[in-house]
């Protein structure tokens, strides 16, 4: 099982970029729904952005990486999400500060990191219709799998797949935090856009993690 270097991180983040860029419109959608129509706009900017920032600073460790992508996050997307997102991969750099590649015990350390700052930042619980209805399964399926000894591709994987059971399960669901809160009994029947992100997200690592 290889450890995940800074390189496969920045491809990581390439390929969410993209991911995200290509979806743009599905999740300006799902945010039409139920919030105010930008999540796919808001994204697709903050990780254009990271992407910008990253070809400058030339990391040389995955903290590097995380930390530069939390910061153009938190700078340059004004919804919800950005600084949500931006506080999840500032915990995970905080978690990793140090370590030149990533083994299976550290991404998933990263990814318990990461779900602490969405709840820390948002107070979230799973149930409310948010990302972190996609976060914490995926997260739980993750240490599950490495508890145990299994790879970080399976990890992952586990993750992914997790994450994306817990994205639809937000369709029923009463909104309990954000915009589509202030709907009430009407955010039922939607997919959270938040979720539907980072089920991406997730995706996008246990790809790259197969590689
Ligand atoms: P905004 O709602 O400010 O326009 P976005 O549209 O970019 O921001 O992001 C909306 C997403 O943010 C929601 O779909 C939800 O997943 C997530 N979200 C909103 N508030 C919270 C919160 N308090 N905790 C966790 N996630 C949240
Ligand atoms: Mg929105
Ligand atoms: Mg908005």
């Amino acid at each position: 099982d290889l450890p995940m270097t800074t390189r496969d991180l920045l491809r990581v983040i390439a390929d969410y970029a993209a991911v995200v860029a290509a979806n743009r419109t599905y999740l300006i959608e799902l945010d039409a729904a139920i919030g105010d129509a930008d999540h796919g706009e808001n994204l697709d900017r903050g990780m254009k952005a990271a992407l910008d920032r990253l070809a400058e600073a030339d990391p040389g460790t995955p903290a590097d990486v995380l930390q530069t992508v939390a910061t153009a996050l938190i700078s340059k997307v004004g919804g919800a999400a950005g600084p949500l997102y931006g506080t999840a991969f500032l915990r995970a750099a905080t978690s990793v500060r140090g370590r030149g590649e990533l083994g299976a015990a550290d991404l998933v350390g990263a990814l318990r990191a990461g779900l602490g700052g969405v709840v820390a930042r948002g107070k979230a619980e799973v149930g409310d219709k948010t990302m972190v209805d996609a976060w914490d399964p995926a997260v739980q399926a993750a240490e599950q799998v490495v508890t145990a000894g299994g790879s970080t591709r399976e990890a992952l994987t586990a993750a992914a797949d997790a994450a994306e059971e817990g994205m639809r399960a937000t369709i029923p669901m009463i909104a309990r935090k954000g915009r589509a809160s202030y709907l009430g009994e009407r955010s039922a029947g939607h997919q959270d856009p938040g979720a539907t992100s980072s089920a991406l997200l997730f995706r996008v690592f246990a790809d790259v993690a197969d590689h």
